[in-house]
């Protein structure tokens, strides 16, 4: 064992060698690697190419196929800048002028290509008439030419000097076979690497420096997966993929390649998902061997409950309930989510866990992340146990000294039962007597470090853990909450309680607003109270703000006998909940806001939802707000209103890029389109998983979570949904490994242990905190 633990450093410093040092590269271009994050040996290997081209044959102009991406060799004739001649457009359209390069192949036969941005010096200097260059881009029939636009090019035999007009031309066929059976034949003659850009390095040079560092330093990779689950998963060697994938062999699936779903490449993924799942499994073991205090209740008071609810629970409540009070029993910290879709019934739940606890005369603490939502939690709560001697107490920043002081007060000598609060409840002086159990509400507004605190203050001297209860509405894929919440149990309630009626949603566009209002007025007239949803994008504040106090400023205008007010996030705390809490009880029929509704709030009379410029929410964003309507017996309604102009905004655009995917015969969709199609998905269900999923594919799991914040392991190689089958082996791998050698102290499995450790360094208060 000391000696494989040995052996593993030296091949970590070995990896850890500065790029500087491999053959090709020096300081300066160190320096371009360095503002990629490439710094040691080891991340120029984990550069992976983003994509390849197939160069195993390099053609002629007239073996090119219109609307494919085709390599093609040719000789620069010449080159020139050509005016755009046309008379729609802005001037700056008038303006624009092409740079186009005509060549020649070896059969003598002409192509071009062309570029609308671009430097002219650079490319004039680049495309010096008698240069060989290899063409590689989507080619296309132009005015019966064959054309390549933007192309990606490689000199092959750059032309110093300019040439005279009877240049020989040097015979193309000969230069190519003899540069394709050069001794380092890395460009042309079989799949080619092409990687993101380094800053002014060549794709030629960095496939050379690629090469010297796989064949110099690749020997020193170690698999951070044991021997035995490598084998009994298929996974070829760590060596031999990093290999594989820079410098694929002929014969090699380029499908798979390009997709990144080639062996070679799910070896790296599976290694990245391995060793996160084996973090959360280590965490959770940690957790597990936590002291804690079993509870086991005398189940008076939750039978009390049941009898005096109006409604029976759900089959998914129950199950939910049961699993909870299973946990509680051990004496070991629970630590469960409970997720549920919006309006499927947490509260109720909680008030089941909590009701245990008290039996057993423990306290809970139940935080949630505003005010408004602490005194709704408080609200139900109390209602819940009004029959019964239990103790509701609720602890939020607008409570007077006095009143906090006696509530801390009663609290440390445990005569609150229950304690519902806000971030006041992590504040310091606060102690409890005997607190048995923790719950948060809508748990991705709280940070990891603010938990574990809230745990610590579990009584004094106990040195007990109390049981941990999140609660969270955000439909994560089960998929993806396994990876994110690999360290909790989880309880789902996958069914609404019933006589719900689903809330109808339409998408309108900017030009149908007229008929929009007409809705508004309608439900107005009935009594019921509307939402108006604003965007609120940190970029424009100022300007959404704007936006939004002009639409309710139109919006009194329009409806003159009814109330309207406005929240929104720049408001002081208190005049923000004065108005939610007048919205609540009726005094304002209609509420302009923008998101800070997003979660919990519970106003049955709410059955008209508006969100304006509803492109710019994610679809699990709207699937929230739409679930602050549809809560009551009245039917609701869901009115998407696009924005005709889509606004010029950084998240959009990135958001673009990631869904683009050309429609039928390889047309452009437009941005409207595309964006309008997305919003369609809320129309046609209202099953939250199913729209998680969704958005899942379109922005990718670390925006739906915000995982970016959260001190999680940001996923490199892994790409959701399409790698979720490895997710699953991984996972399970990883947690079988745990239960069976928690140390991970056997034989092979060093490399693992030391890994998991690196990974998650930064992360140490999330391996400790839970
Ligand atoms: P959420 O899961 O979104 O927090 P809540 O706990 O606020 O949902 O419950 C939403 C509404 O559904 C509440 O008014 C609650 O009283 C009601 N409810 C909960 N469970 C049931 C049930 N089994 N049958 C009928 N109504 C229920
Ligand atoms: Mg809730």
């Amino acid at each position: 064992m000391a000696d494989e633990a040995a052996h593993y450093r030296r091949l970590r410093e070995k990896l850890s060698t500065p790029v500087q040092f491999v053959k090709g590269v020096g300081p300066k271009r160190a320096e371009a690697f360095a503002a990629r994050e490439i710094h040691a040996v080891r991340d120029l290997l984990f550069f992976l190419p983003y994509r390849y081209e197939d160069r195993s044959r390099i053609k002629l102009a007239r073996e090119l196929d219109p609307g494919k991406r085709e390599t093609v060799l040719g000789q620069v004739l010449q080159t020139g800048e050509i005016p755009v001649r046309s008379r729609f457009g802005s001037p700056r359209q008038r303006r624009m002028r092409i740079f186009e390069v005509l060549f020649r192949d070896r059969a003598g036969a002409f192509f071009r290509a062309k570029w609308f941005h671009y430097r002219s010096n650079y490319l004039k200097k680049r495309f010096r008439p008698g240069s060989v260059v290899i063409v590689h881009g989507v080619i296309r029939v132009f005015r019966d030419q064959l054309e390549v636009i933007h192309p990606e090019t490689e000199v092959l035999l750059s032309a110093e000097s300019r040439p005279g007009p009877d240049r020989i031309i040097p015979d193309m066929g000969s230069l190519l076979s003899q540069v394709q059976s050069g001794p380092e034949n890395l460009n042309f003659g079989r799949i080619v690497p092409i990687y993101r850009e380094v800053e002014g390095i060549y794709l030629r040079a960095l496939r050379a420096i690629m090469w010297e560092a796989v064949q110099n330093f690749s020997g020193f990779l170690v698999s951070g997966v044991p021997p035995e689950i490598a084998e009994r998963n298929g996974l070829p060697g760590i060596r031999e993929s990093v290999h594989r994938i820079h410098f694929p062999e002929t014969g090699d699936d380029f499908d798979a390649l390009e997709g990144g779903a080639s062996l070679y490449h799910r070896r790296i993924i599976f290694e990245e998902l391995f060793l996160l799942e084996l973090g959360l499994a280590l965490k959770r073991e940690r957790a597990r061997r936590e002291p804690g205090r079993a509870i086991f209740g005398s189940g008076f008071y939750r039978e009390k409950l049941r009898a005096s609810l109006p409604f029976t629970l759900t089959e998914a409540q129950q199950r939910a309930v049961g699993e909870i009070e299973a946990d509680l029993k051990r004496s070991s910290p629970m630590n469960r989510l409970l997720q549920g879709d919006v309006g499927s019934g947490k509260t109720i739940v909680a008030a089941f866990a909590s009701l245990q606890v008290v039996e057993d005369n423990c306290q809970v603490a139940l935080m949630a992340p505003t005010e408004i939502l602490a005194e709704q939690h408080y609200r139900n709560l109390s209602a819940y146990f009004q029959a019964l001697p239990v103790r509701t107490g609720l602890l939020t920043g607008s409570l007077g000294k006095k009143a906090r002081d006696s509530m801390y007060r009663e609290t440390a000598a445990g005569e609150i039962n229950v304690l519902v609060g806000t971030h006041a409840l992590i504040q310091d002086p606060l102690s409890f007597s005997r607190l048995g159990l923790v719950i948060i509400d809508e748990q991705h507004r709280f940070g990891v470090a603010q938990r574990a605190r809230l745990r610590g203050k579990s009584g004094r001297g106990t040195g007990q853990v109390p049981h941990l209860l999140i609660m969270t509405a955000t439909p994560i894929p089960r998929t993806l909450a396994m990876t994110l919440y690999g360290d909790l149990d989880v309880s789902v309630i996958d069914e609404l309680p019933p006589g719900r009626q689903p809330v109808q949603t339409r998408v309108y566009r900017e030009p149908e607003r007229d008929e929009v209002y007409r809705i508004i007025g309608r439900q107005l007239e009935r009594g019921s109270q509307v939402f108006v949803v604003y965007p609120l994008i940190e970029e424009s504040e100022k300007l959404d703000l704007r936006d939004a106090t002009r639409m309710s400023e139109d919006l009194r205008r329009r409806f003159p006998g009814f109330s309207i007010g406005i929240v929104h996030g720049r408001m002081k705390r208190e005049e923000r909940d004065r108005i939610m809490r007048e919205f609540r009880e009726g005094l304002v029929a209609l509420l302009v806001a923008t998101t800070v509704i997003e979660v919990g709030i519970d106003i049955p009379e709410a059955t008209l939802m508006i969100v304006e410029h509803a492109e710019r929410f994610g679809l699990s964003q709207l699937h929230q707000l739409r679930g602050r309507v549809g809560r009551g017996r009245e039917p609701s309604t869901c009115i998407l209103v696009s924005g005709a102009v889509v606004a010029p905004d950084s998240r959009i655009h990135r958001e673009q890029e990631l869904t683009f995917e050309p429609g039928e015969g390889g047309e452009e969709e437009s941005t409207e389109h595309r964006a309008e199609r997305r919003l369609r998905v809320m129309e046609l269900t209202t099953d939250g998983f199913r729209i998680a999923e969704e958005d899942l594919k379109i922005r990718g799991p670390g925006d739906i979570l915000g995982t970016r914040q959260s001190g999680f392991p940001v996923l490199r190689f892994a790409v959701f949904p399409r790698d979720f089958s490895i997710l699953r082996l991984a996972r399970k791998e990883a947690f079988e490994l745990v239960a069976e050698d928690p140390g991970l102290s056997r034989e092979g499995r060093v490399a693992a242990r030391e890994m998991v450790k690196d990974i998650w360094k930064e992360k140490a208060s999330v391996l400790s905190a839970g």
